[in-house]
């Protein structure tokens, strides 16, 4: 926001103007800086809390007998592991909308990529994969650890959505960029729903999806991720009949 004041000279007649716009665009960064800090301390004052009631509930389960058995146990051991993962999403959030400049590496996007299909082995687990990759040696500038948490992101939602099939295609478009795309076979995102995908939160269908388990914060991660590397994030529909994510970079 800063970095796009408007520099107007003294004389200008739009020189008040301009000087309102700055102050505005001072407070809204203000803003926006301090509720990328609250986000940050309240995740962060979070985890102390909760590691005081895993341990209580560990010796709560200590002296009561038949505690395996115990529906309630269960059901707060349950609720705490959630509580767990959204904290440690929620830190990730904050972290990565913290961030300025990264480290930047030559990565190979195709190396990160087999990578994470790797670690990802247990959830892609009876989906049928298809892969078109255009090159083993797709290089990108980058940060190898953010590139994978995009990636990673991308292709847990395939995973959880598609019907039976995943597509995973690289290809070099026009503009000397590289586009890596994952496809699946499953509900897709609607139309109008495209643009909102990507906000922290967003989920489609909220009851299907705190089944499923997801905080609607996976899609903001990674497009703030493909947003550090100056690429770009998008959604639309795949000719598997799902949806169809798609992020381009720089070539290195
Ligand atoms: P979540 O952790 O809830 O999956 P995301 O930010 O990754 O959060 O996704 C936001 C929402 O976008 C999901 O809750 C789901 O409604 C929708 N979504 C994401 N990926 C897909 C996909 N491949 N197919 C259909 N819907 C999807």
């Amino acid at each position: 926001l800063l970095s796009s004041r408007a520099k107007v000279r003294k004389s200008a007649s739009v020189y008040p103007l301009a000087q309102c716009m700055n102050l505005m665009a001072e407070r809204i960064q203000r803003l926006v800086d301090s509720q990328r800090e609250l986000l940050h301390s309240v995740s962060h004052e979070l985890r102390t809390p909760i590691a005081r009631l895993e341990f209580g509930l560990e010796l709560l389960k200590k002296d009561a007998k038949n505690n395996d058995l115990n529906p309630r146990f269960l059901a707060m051991e349950n609720d705490l592991q959630e509580l767990n993962e959204l904290v440690s999403e929620l830190l990730s959030l904050a972290k990565i909308e913290q961030q300025q400049a990264l480290p930047m590496h030559r990565v190979n996007l195709t190396e990160t990529l087999h990578m994470v299909l790797n670690s990802l082995e247990h959830v892609m687990h009876g989906k049928e994969i298809s892969h078109a990759i255009h090159s083993q040696d797709s290089m990108v500038m980058g940060d190898p650890k953010l590139l994978s948490r995009a990636l990673s992101n991308l292709l847990r939602n395939a995973a959880k959505y598609a019907e039976h099939k995943i597509k995973i295609s690289t290809l070099q478009n026009n503009t000397g960029g590289l586009e890596i795309s994952i496809e699946d076979d499953g509900p897709g995102i609607p139309d109008k729903e495209r643009e909102h995908i990507f906000e922290p939160f967003f989920r489609l269908d909220r009851s299907r999806d705190r089944a499923s388990g997801g905080f609607g914060l996976g899609l903001a991660i990674a497009k703030k991720a493909v947003t550090l590397h100056q690429g770009k994030i998008w959604v639309d529909q795949s000719t598997l009949g799902g949806a169809r994510f798609t992020i381009s970079l720089t070539e290195a």
